[in-house]
């Protein structure tokens, strides 16, 4: 890691945190330290460290919002990346909305009021990034990323900038190619849309966001649904069946408002949380012989 210091110091990286708390960047509010958590202030800072990392051999993992991820209570032994300050800008020509990857989804979908686009309001709730809901396929409403992407710039594993049609990207539900070829780095993302009306936009916006609050346990951390839909069923459903609404592990808490997140009711560790979801699956196989599988990613376990 000394080698690490000494790159950051000497490119002058100012937005540097050593010994990070990950449960200070991620949704769920649990996760053991990072070595080193780090900011870079422009792409090129950014593409140069991914690169430097990835010559020297030493592990390191981009973050978005930390809004899928459960670390677990181990330190991380490697640089976490956060692109938030360097990949952050958004353009829009016509219908095309050109994103960096580092933008975040919600704000996005309320910028497109003011440029009067619809297609985009099913980001409203989701509080991930646009490099975020590339690599996971983000939906809600019966939407998802691939149906607005037209193209997705990223470094690829070997440290290339790719060019990728979304069409050549293997979307499915909450999946990419992303997901089993890890790219390097995503940047940023091309979007077509289509001609709306501001004010339907906003009322379609604060309607979903009403509605989230009515049925989401909004008021306490997640990752939201933790569990994928099981084909021709929902995974709300199935761990409601087994009787599992308001099944506790420490600080790990089946939602009552909604079984499928698990919510972190205060001072959960990433172990309670982890050994909740397996219980789960445990225990709804049990009663319908299928088996869930987390949408959430398990990091450094
Ligand atoms: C309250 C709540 C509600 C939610 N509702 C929904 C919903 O309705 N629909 C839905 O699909 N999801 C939902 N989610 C889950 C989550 O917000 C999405 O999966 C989102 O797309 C994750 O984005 P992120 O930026 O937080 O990614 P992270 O959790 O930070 O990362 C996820 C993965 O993407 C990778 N990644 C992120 N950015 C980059 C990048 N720039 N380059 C390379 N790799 C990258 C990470 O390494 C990691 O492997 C919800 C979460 C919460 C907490």
């Amino acid at each position: 890691m000394d080698l690490v210091k000494d790159y950051l110091r000497s490119q002058q990286f100012f937005k540097v945190y050593y010994d990070e708390p990950l449960a200070k960047h991620t949704t769920f509010r649990v996760g053991g330290r990072a070595k080193i958590l780090v900011f870079p202030e422009t792409k090129q800072k950014l593409i140069d460290l991914i690169t430097f990392l990835k010559t020297n051999k030493i592990p390191f993992k981009v973050l978005g919002n930390g809004s899928n991820i459960l670390p677990s209570d181990n330190d991380y032994e490697g640089v976490i990346i956060k692109p938030h300050l360097a990949l952050n800008n958004m353009q829009v020509i016509d219908e095309y909305v050109n994103v960096d990857a580092g933008y975040s989804l919600v704000r996005l979908a309320y910028e497109m009021i003011k440029y009067e686009l619809t297609g985009l309001e099913f980001l409203g709730g989701i509080p991930g990034t646009i490099g975020g809901a590339c690599f996971m396929n983000a939906g809600a409403y019966n939407r998802e990323m691939k149906d607005c992407l037209i193209e997705v710039h990223y470094l690829d594993q070997d440290g290339n900038l790719t060019v990728s049609n979304a069409k050549d990207l293997q979307f499915g539900y909450r999946s990419s190619i992303f997901q089993k070829e890890r790219p390097l780095l995503i940047i940023k993302a091309l979007l077509k849309l289509e001609r709306g009306n501001g004010k339907e936009i906003k009322e379609l916006l604060e309607k979903r966001r009403n509605r989230r609050l009515l049925t989401q346990p909004l008021d306490y951390p997640s990752a939201g649904s933790t569990f994928r839909n099981p084909e021709g069923t929902h995974a709300y459903m199935l761990i409601d069946k087994a009787g599992l609404r308001g099944k506790r592990i420490g600080g790990a808490m089946v939602s009552e408002k909604h079984c499928n997140f698990i919510i972190n009711v205060g001072g959960a560790s990433s172990r309670d949380i982890r050994d909740l979801i397996e219980f789960v699956i445990e225990e709804v196989y049990k009663v319908t012989k299928i088996t869930l599988v987390p949408e959430v990613e398990f990091f450094n376990w």
